[in-house]
């Protein structure tokens, strides 16, 4: 593995091993000391968990790391990406974790020759991506259930303008989990095959396992979107929550718009601390591999 773009260039077999291995740092069982890597960090769109997450598992692995920041970069000073790239890897960067608005700038930088000595791992593109979220959400699934098989997982939110509902669907597929993603018309996008689409929040919420809510992505959406509808129509609560669910949510909550603030509270809720916590051995387990490839 020398990149980490999409989890379509991703087998079953290798999202396994990147859970084998995420769990072998959680269980404090590998440890691994990279001190010659030097990972830089390069978001372009704002992130808590994402961000947070990659550092402390940058941390963790005793690697050196360095975040780049757009806006007092000399991006700012009219240099174009590409050059900026290049000085990042005369001055000696191994790997570059980036986050971008763009669904397709990553895998273009990746595919440059005369950046091959660079491993670039995604940390969310555009719409289309965010391999890293889903393969933490498998991760949270899989130590929970153990076995994919069987599981009925609903996906309700703003499905056309999400990353994460994208690579959870590509994953998931993979493992033959039954899909149902659930939101308004114009919130379902383009549809997938596989997928089951949904837009009555009873047919789709009925003994569901796993309830995945997603935020509606604001500043992706030029037009108008009704959100006193959309709360009384596929709003979490207490009341059409299945009781046994697992609830997940990627993160960050609009508290009241997607989830009713005292879901939150409940039992089926404490899923969404894991997943950020997983975030961490996941990621560790991504650079982990990708630094070891280069002998780092
Ligand atoms: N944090 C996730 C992402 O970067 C979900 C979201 O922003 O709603 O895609």
């Amino acid at each position: 593995m020398k990149h980490l773009l999409d989890i379509n260039n991703l087998t079953a077999e290798e999202i396994n091993q990147i859970y084998t291995r995420a769990s072998e740092f959680e269980k404090g069982i590998r440890k691994s000391n990279h001190l010659n890597a030097h990972v830089a960090t390069m978001f372009f769109e704002n992130s808590t968990r994402t961000k947070m997450s990659f550092e402390m598992a940058i941390n963790k692995l005793n690697a050196n790391k360095y975040d780049f920041c757009a806006d007092t970069s000399s991006l700012n000073k009219g240099e174009d990406l590409y050059d900026t790239i290049n000085n990042l890897c005369a001055i000696g960067i191994n790997a570059i974790v980036m986050r971008h608005s763009d669904n397709n700038l990553i895998k273009e930088l990746a595919s440059k020759k005369y950046y091959q000595d660079i491993s670039f791992i995604n940390a969310g593109s555009g719409t289309n991506s965010h391999p890293t979220q889903a393969l933490l959400d498998f991760y949270t699934i899989k130590k929970h259930f153990l076995t994919l098989s069987n599981i009925t997982l609903t996906i309700v939110g703003d499905i056309a303008h999400s990353r994460v509902a994208m690579s959870n669907i590509a994953l998931l597929k993979k493992f033959n989990v039954k899909i149902r993603c659930l939101a308004p018309e114009n919130l379902i996008g383009e549809k997938i095959e596989g997928v089951e689409y949904h837009t009555n929040l009873k047919e789709a919420f009925n003994e569901a396992d796993i309830i995945m809510a997603l935020r509606i992505q604001k500043e992706r959406i030029q037009e108008h979107i009704d959100i006193e509808s959309y709360i009384k129509n596929y709003q979490i609560t207490k009341d059409n929550l299945p009781y046994a669910a697992f609830l997940m949510h990627p993160g960050p909550i609009n508290k009241n718009i997607e989830i009713a603030s005292d879901v939150l509270e409940m039992q089926n809720a404490r899923t969404i601390l894991h997943q950020a916590k997983n975030g961490v051995f996941v990621r560790m387990a991504i650079l982990d591999m990708l630094l070891s490839a280069q002998g780092l």
